[in-house]
């Protein structure tokens, strides 16, 4: 049985990246019919946060992300949250020290920094030196007689090479040198993550550890746990970073970074998931696809197609996706009540298009529907949003150009007549493979998509403001974008 888990330490809010972990976890675990576990490590009490639990709970639901068990709905292996299983750790800590895989140890944190300062002014690796490993019985018993704190050590073995076999990264090894001897237990009796971490995968009988890349080179020191007490470890698969535009590692200080915050800002749940299933993951390749509701995640997920490669969290693609359902959620209710798209068509029809402007009634739906949502919301903007459809073609070459997104005169002439023949050649006109054939056009040409998209869109609409490039070429259909492209390639 496949047996994933999710085990956020609630730190008061759901980072996006969390999202994600629990999203893959979640997408795999359906998708082979297996159960998906939240778990809750608030083993560390100076992180912990008042309603952080509940607040995770609910952003879990909003996501209808669905655990099989956790917290509120406990199964054969609960408790699920750290705090109440503290009993169960001692045990196994205590198993450790009797054959050896741990110690006590009583040094001082006074002791602990001179030894870190003077390793870090040898450059080596800040590392406990195992002293408390040997001392005595006896030694050991007069210093708890005497009240002296300790903490519980993992003994590594320094000389050891440790092989993960990671299902994304594949095979990782860790030289254990530089793997320091783990607290497990600090000194106030609490155990820490590696230790609790270790012991509950193994009791709740994870089959599949999916996290962060960040927890790589704690999993030497986990694996050694599972050795240590006879376990079989479960297969591991640790996803890559999210980075920030500038290829750092996602931070706060660029942007949101907390679901709730994209919650408030009123995205769509559907797209939030659809856009952070795409983080770090495809569908394949060749598969032009990218919209995906939860149900199509689960049929389609895979760890093979997880990159290894850090992914870019791109505000405007979430925006994007945010459009694209916002759009196919409107289209869907539209065409529950036709009524309500006939009433727009012909208040359309009536109001706006120019009697000399004779424009079939395929094209008329089409353009309405690149549109309609934003004229529903907004009714006194109709004129705005509609009157390019249906107006002659305006030509300003200025706005082919955009100084933000890098268009020069110089590459508008050369996307133009670039993009006509792509049109030409296109015998599909569905919205998809313009959609493709231009994105191939962008591969080829070797320049971003605004670089290739702004000219296309502008030269065809004459406005600085439409819906996207493919909307309107598949709007204005074959015939036409190629006309307006011919039309603005003369007079460039
Ligand atoms: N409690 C860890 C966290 O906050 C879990 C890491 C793991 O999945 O092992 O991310």
């Amino acid at each position: 049985m496949i047996r994933t888990r999710f085990a956020p330490s609630p730190t008061g809010f759901l980072h996006v990246g969390s999202l994600r972990t629990a999203l893959y976890s979640y997408l795999f675990a359906k998708k082979n019919n297996g159960q998906f576990i939240l778990r809750i490590e608030d083993t560390d009490r100076n992180r912990i946060v008042e309603n952080a639990v509940e607040n995770l709970l609910k952003t879990l639901k909003w996501a209808e992300i669905e655990y099989d068990e956790g917290p509120v709905k406990n199964g054969k292996f609960g408790p699920y949250i750290q705090s109440e299983r503290f009993d169960i750790y001692k045990k196994y800590a205590d198993e450790l020290l009797k054959n050896g895989h741990a110690y006590k140890c009583f040094c001082t944190a006074e002791r602990l920094d001179e030894m870190r300062k003077t390793q870090e002014t040898a450059h080596l690796a800040p590392m406990y030196d195992k002293k408390c490993l040997n001392l005595t019985p006896t030694e050991i018993e007069k210093n708890i007689a005497d009240g002296i704190p300790f903490v519980i050590r993992q003994n590594i073995d320094h000389s050891r090479t440790i092989k993960i076999e990671d299902l994304i990264r594949g095979n990782v090894y860790f030289d254990c040198k530089t793997v320091d001897d783990q607290v497990l237990v600090k000194s106030d009796g609490f155990p820490t993550y590696h230790l609790a971490n270790v012991v509950d995968d193994h009791l709740m009988e994870i089959s599949h550890v999916i996290r962060g890349e960040e927890w790589l080179p704690s999993t030497p020191k986990h694996i050694l746990l599972y050795e240590a007490f006879g376990w079989t470890a479960p297969l591991f698969a640790h996803i890559p970073l999210l980075l920030n535009a500038d290829k750092t590692k996602l931070s706060k200080r660029q942007g949101d970074v907390s679901v709730e915050d994209y919650i408030n800002k009123g995205y769509l749940k559907e797209a939030v998931i659809n856009f952070i299933a795409f983080l770090g993951w495809n569908p394949g390749k060749g598969v032009t696809k990218e919209i995906y509701s939860m149900e199509e995640l689960i049929q389609e997920f895979s760890l093979e197609h997880v990159h290894k490669a850090g992914a870019v969290f791109n505000l405007e693609k979430l925006d994007w996706y945010n459009w694209q359902w916002r759009k196919k959620m409107h289209i869907e209710k539209v065409e529950k009540t036709p009524e309500l798209r006939g009433k727009l068509l012909l208040e359309i029809a009536e109001k706006y298009i120019n009697p000399n402007f004779k424009k079939d009634e395929k094209f008329l739906e089409r353009a309405i529907i690149t549109i309609e949502e934003k004229i529903l919301q907004n009714p006194t903007e109709t004129e705005k949003l509609i009157s390019f459809y249906f107006s002659e073609q305006k030509f300003d070459a200025a706005l082919l150009t955009n100084e933000k997104m890098k268009v020069t005169l110089e590459i508008a002439k050369k996307v133009l007549p670039e993009a006509k023949l792509a049109l030409e050649n296109l015998s599909d006109f569905s919205l998809e493979s313009i959609k493709s054939s231009l994105m191939e056009l962008i591969k080829k040409l070797e320049l971003s998509n605004g670089q290739v998209l702004w000219p296309i869109r502008t030269a065809i609409t004459g406005e600085q403001f439409s819906p996207g490039a493919f909307e309107i070429i598949w709007a204005f259909g074959k015939e036409e974008s190629i006309a307006r492209l011919t039309n603005a390639i003369n007079k460039l």
